[in-house]
């Protein structure tokens, strides 16, 4: 069913932001059908979205349909040493990895305490303590918006890349369900710092579960979950650049992390932002860069979606004139302007 100039803050962890002209909330694949049936008989853009976790809303609103993909079940097909767990498109993130974890997979324990639904976890393919969402991909499946077909996706049709993905770069899908493949056995992945020094330090870290949880509570300790004031998380990505350029950056910032990426190097932009720029808690109106974290931007109640853009093309500014890298955001923002 549509509904019509329905306010999108509450659906989203930023809580800013303008209605929805058109809005529709999908429980099964027929709405979903149905949704873009009216998007095209009435020449609307129809923008899907999950747990609103990645987004921000433009202060006037979204002028076309707006979807909610709501769809939330999950189905694990085991055999032998490895598992096909499918899950609506709908599904909290959180569920997926709680039932994987459950059921003692491994590939997913790393990506624990990330909040978003499932479909969202393929559009950005998450990442965090170095695992990443297409390390386990198998497919998904979606449906073309301009003519109402269904496609599955493949890994290679899915055309990842650091928190990218095809269905990032091209919006014209609707993604249903997803497909991962899990292991039953696996070396734990223990490679990041914060999740090496708590296994140091006698966390267990043996199971998918003992991993999960331990994410988790690094997690809950520098990321703003469950804070009063909103948030998408990070909002910007780590820079990926050439070697030159890492050589250039780390003589002219001693000290400065990196992590090589095949050809290229990662850059830490939070270890930017607060050793090199001194940003952390930095504040304009009502958006700042979070104290413990300052990829993240945290907005206060009644804060403006213009307000988190300004902030964030201040950063972009400041990053760019000091090093000279042109940073890419990681939350998206629906609409041309903000
Ligand atoms: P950290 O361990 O302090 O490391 C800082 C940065 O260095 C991270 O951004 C990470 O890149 C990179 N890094 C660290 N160790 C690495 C290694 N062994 N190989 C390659 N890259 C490495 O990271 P953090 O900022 O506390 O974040 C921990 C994890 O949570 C990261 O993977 C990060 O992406 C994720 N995270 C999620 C959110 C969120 O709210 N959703 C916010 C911030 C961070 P990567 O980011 O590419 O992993």
């Amino acid at each position: 069913m549509i509904r019509t100039d329905v306010p999108l803050a509450p659906f989203t962890t930023f809580r800013v932001g303008g209605p929805a002209r058109f809005f529709a909330e999908a429980h099964t694949l027929s709405d979903v059908d149905d949704a873009i049936a009216y998007s095209r008989a009435h020449t609307l853009q129809l923008r899907p979205f999950g747990a609103g976790s990645n987004l921000l809303i433009p202060d006037d609103g979204i002028p076309g349909v707006v979807l909610k993909v709501a769809m939330g079940g999950i189905a694990c097909e085991e055999s032998g040493d490895t598992a096909l767990v499918t899950a609506d498109a709908g599904a909290a993130w959180e569920e997926v990895v709680d039932s994987v974890t459950e059921r003692e997979l491994f590939g997913i324990e790393n990506l624990a305490g990330i909040p978003g639904t499932v479909g969202g976890a393929v559009v950005q393919n998450i990442g965090a303590y170095g695992a990443e969402l297409k390390d386990v991909f198998e497919y998904a499946d979606a449906i073309e918006i301009a003519t109402g077909v269904g496609r599955r996706f493949d890994k290679a049709a899915a055309a990842f890349g650091y928190r990218d993905s095809f269905f990032k770069r091209h919006r014209g899908f609707v993604i249903t369900s997803v497909t991962l493949r899990l292991m039953r056995h696996a070396a734990p992945n223990l490679s990041y710092p914060d999740l090496a020094r708590a296994s140091a330090a006698g966390v267990p870290c043996d199971t998918p579960q003992d991993i999960a949880h331990a994410v988790r509570a690094i997690r809950s300790a520098k990321f703003p979950h469950g804070i009063r004031e909103g948030t998408a998380g990070s909002f910007f990505k780590n820079p990926v650049v050439s070697r030159d350029i890492a050589a250039a950056l780390v003589l002219k910032f001693p000290g400065m992390p990196l992590f090589p990426q095949g050809e290229r190097v990662k850059v830490p932009l939070a270890w930017v932002l607060d050793q090199v720029l001194s940003l952390k808690g930095f504040s304009m109106g009502n958006a700042r860069l979070y104290e413990k974290h300052p990829l993240i931007i945290v907005a206060r109640a009644g804060a403006r979606a213009e307000e988190i853009d300004a902030l964030a093309r201040e950063v972009e500014q400041r990053v760019f004139a000091t090093l000279g890298l042109a940073i890419e955001r990681e939350v998206e923002t629906f609409g041309a302007q903000v």
